[in-house]
């Protein structure tokens, strides 16, 4: 017999999947107290009927020092095994098989094609982070050896490595289900460089959240890693969240959310005793210069593109452009024909769920009443009650500089362009602008060469500079930055996408004039795991 906390469905693997409805406290199980939440299908606007608990302070304090006592096994656990847990985690979550798909589809409104592709993503980047934690590289070992006869005062023997930082708190973000949430980046990055991690599920995507919580608490009993490792709490108030963000134990947390979330959360760990760093992934309105020559040579095409990059999943991406900058002239009033003609036959869409969509109209309708703020042109399709229209607006220069509203982004198919009245104008626009994810130039080779200062102000602002492209897309590989100045992130000096994401849960150390059997393995004179080091100044896997 069933209980009623769980919901059972069949995974590809032919075996029965049990879905809990409580919050997984390491191993365990809680009702929380008694409170309920559940999801919503945003296309037809109904309840998803399954239920889930929502966690309580003490569920939070009980998770945690699960999560602390189980820091010093997992942290200690051969790179190898880590290696295999999370190779696991990615299995488990391709057995749960369409279950998942139509499961994320339903609680999101986002098409299954574009769940399968999130799915991959998402297992991609555990399978990624497995065979970089082999390399053993993201411990950095560094190695000085002593020099006795140094003159004026010997030289120490100094040795240094990447160590994990302990419990790591996740939140995920409504609009990637999969990417960003339960096993996405942060939890990836932090479980592969040895922390536990605490996932504070998003209310959006409830059962999502489970079946993927489900999937590596699997993985972690298989592997035999502590419980404790992994815990997940639901929650659809900011109090679970604020909680796990102000609990002594917690020593990181990773963000992906709104600028007010990720800000809100930064401000409570900052005032904590101990304050911890806090990395929010946030908002960005991704700008893009199109340069004079460009629009000349190719404006039509530019205008195609970017219809349809703007509109791209209802908007819903944080890299989606927000802001087209261009110059006066001919060419900008043929861009804007092409791009009318462009944008009026894109569909209008649902969004994520009901409170997105509202904010969407809020701050939308808000855009367009600020002074010399007017519509460009909007999709002329008819759009049901619970859809957003794509909209594309325009400003001046002179009122892109002096109005800081006009710099806030707009989630959704919402874009504006600002035209300026001449190069300096456009520049000043640029020097404005706040910290972003991305940046975007347009150029024919001539334009890069006339505007070298207007490449080198965008990239003071961006964690990616675009080069004739499109922002949206963000390749999963070791060089990518997905990051940026404030407000794209709370700390512009790490990336959240690829290997060296790792790095945000990860501490040097140094050990000085350390007995040889205490020092770790990447430090030892033989090197046991023949990883590459940088002993005195040279990279080599040589012992020393
Ligand atoms: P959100 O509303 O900020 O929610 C994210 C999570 O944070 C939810 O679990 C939410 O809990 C929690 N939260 C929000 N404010 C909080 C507070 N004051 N105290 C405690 N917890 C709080 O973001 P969203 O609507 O899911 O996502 C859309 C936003 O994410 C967009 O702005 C988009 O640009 C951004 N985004 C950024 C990236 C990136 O990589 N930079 C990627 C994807 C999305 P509740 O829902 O329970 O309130």
């Amino acid at each position: 017999m069933l209980s009623i906390h769980v919901l059972r469905y069949r995974t590809t693997k032919n075996y029965d999947m049990d879905i809990e409805c409580r919050n997984r406290i390491g191993f365990d199980f809680s009702e929380g107290s008694g409170k309920t939440l559940h999801g919503v299908n945003p296309v037809s606007n109904t309840m998803i009927p399954d239920k889930f608990f929502t966690a309580t302070p003490e569920d939070v304090d009980e998770a945690m020092h699960k999560a602390q006592t189980a820091f010093q096994k997992f942290s200690t656990t051969v790179w190898e095994e880590r290696a295999a847990f999370l190779e696991s985690i990615a299995d488990e979550m391709e057995a749960l098989g369409d279950l998942l798909i139509h499961r994320a589809s339903e609680e999101t409104g986002l098409p299954e094609a574009r769940i399968i592709g999130e799915r991959g993503r998402t297992t991609g980047q555990l399978r990624m982070f497995a065979q970089y934690i082999r390399t053993g590289n993201w411990v950095e070992a560094t190695i000085d050896t002593a020099i006795a006869d140094r003159s004026p005062v010997p030289k120490p023997d100094l040795r240094k490595m990447m160590v994990p930082l302990g419990p790591v708190v996740v939140f995920g973000a409504s609009n990637f289900p999969l990417a960003y949430s339960v096993a996405g980046g942060d939890t990836a990055a932090a479980l592969a460089a040895g922390c536990p991690v605490l996932v504070k599920a998003h209310p959006g995507h409830p059962g999502t959240s489970a079946l993927v919580g489900e999937a590596i608490i699997k993985a972690a009993q298989m592997h035999d890693m502590p419980d404790g490792t992994f815990s997940l709490l639901y929650d659809n108030g900011f109090a679970v969240g604020q909680a796990l963000v102000g609990h002594p134990y917690t020593t990181a947390v990773g963000f992906t959310g709104s600028v007010g979330g990720g800000r809100a959360l930064f401000d409570i760990a900052a005032k904590r005793p101990n304050p911890i760093p806090v990395f929010a992934e946030m908002g960005s309105t991704n700008p893009v210069i199109l340069l004079p020559e460009a629009l000349k040579a190719r404006s039509k095409e530019v205008a195609q593109e970017y219809a349809a990059s703007i509109t791209l999943g209802v908007g819903q991406f944080c890299t989606n452009p927000g802001l087209l900058f261009g110059i006066r002239g001919e060419e900008l009033e043929e861009f804007k024909s092409h791009l009318k003609t462009a944008f009026i036959g894109t569909n209008p869409g649902t969004m994520l769920h009901e409170g997105i969509g509202k904010a969407f109209m809020q701050k939308s309708n808000k855009m367009l009443s600020e002074p010399d703020v007017a519509v460009l042109v909007e999709s002329d399709k008819e759009a049901t009650a619970d859809q957003v229209r794509p909209t594309f607006a325009t400003t001046k220069g002179s009122e892109f500089i002096k109005n800081p509203s006009l710099h806030e982004e707009v989630f959704g198919p919402f874009s504006m362009l600002i035209e300026c009245e001449n190069i300096d104008e456009l520049d000043h626009c640029i020097k404005a602008l706040h910290g972003q994810l991305t940046g975007t130039l347009i150029g024919e080779p001539d334009d890069f060469e006339n505007h070298t200062a207007l490449v080198y102000e965008l990239q003071q602002k961006v964690g990616r500079l675009i080069f004739n492209g499109v922002p949206t897309g963000v390749e999963v590989c070791p060089s990518m930055m997905h990051g940026g100045p404030y407000p794209a992130t709370t700390d512009s000096r790490f990336t959240a996408v690829g290997i060296h994401s790792i790095k945000r849960f990860l501490r040097p150390v140094a050990y000085q004039n350390t007995p040889h059997p205490l020092l770790p393995g990447p430090l030892k004179n033989e090197n046991p795991n023949k990883i590459m080091r940088l002993v005195n100044g040279t990279y080599t896997t040589e012992p020393v």
